[in-house]
């Protein structure tokens, strides 16, 4: 399912100094946080000074910690927007890598986050985030198609689809067993009681 690439799992090319930006993205259960927790773990074989940031909106964990939904963690610090990312980093000039993940939950506009990206990225820091590529209506979710288009490196990763097995790219959110209406608010956290992921033949369009 997801798709390993060489070179940002590649400790060698995190050089003070040379920064870039990752996106790993997809919908719901494709794997995106347990494929940034893996980037992480050699991170942290590297001995590279790093930190996770995971949004206080994500309430589905423990919030000091980032877990995926095969049970994997690590530590991470809970934030409520992309200025609380920078100003942690701000006081900590050593860093050389840090990670976002679930990035559509920081509650500040998505062309802030954009921004904050970029110039973390100039700064020499490989930046990695996290997140959702659309919504339940299936319409690009800001910030991570803006992310995708000014990254380095992108990787888009697909779930199975609980209708028929085929690669799912979308999340169905359900309200008691049935699609939830176009108007039902974006952000509604939850697991699999919310969300299934659908391919494009079994998603169902939400109602007007
Ligand atoms: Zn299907």
């Amino acid at each position: 399912m997801s798709t390993p690439i060489s070179n940002p799992s590649d400790p060698r090319l995190s050089q003070p100094g040379r920064g870039w930006l990752e996106v790993i993205c997809g919908g719901m259960f494709s794997g995106k946080t347990e494929e940034l927790l893996r980037r992480l773990r050699h991170v942290k074989h590297a001995r590279l000074s790093h930190m996770i940031f995971t949004p206080k909106a994500d309430t589905r964990y423990d919030s000091e910690r980032v877990v995926s939904h095969v049970g994997t963690k690590l530590e991470a610090q809970p934030v409520q927007n992309i200025h609380d990312v920078l100003a942690t980093v701000g006081r900590r000039p050593d860093l050389q890598v840090i990670a976002i993940d679930e990035i559509q939950f920081l509650e500040n506009d998505p062309e802030e986050t954009v921004r904050a990206c970029q110039q973390l990225a100039d700064q020499g820091i490989r930046v990695i985030v996290a997140g959702l590529d659309q919504d339940f209506r299936a319409q690009p979710f800001p910030p991570i198609p803006q992310l995708m288009a000014v990254a380095e490196y992108v990787d888009k990763l697909m779930a199975i689809c609980t209708r028929c097995g085929n690669y799912a790219g979308r999340s169905q959110r359900l309200i008691d067993g049935r699609a939830a209406p176009f108007d039902a608010p974006t952000i509604a956290v939850g697991g699999e009681e919310l969300y299934e992921p659908r391919c494009r033949c079994c998603y169902e369009w939400p109602d007007d």
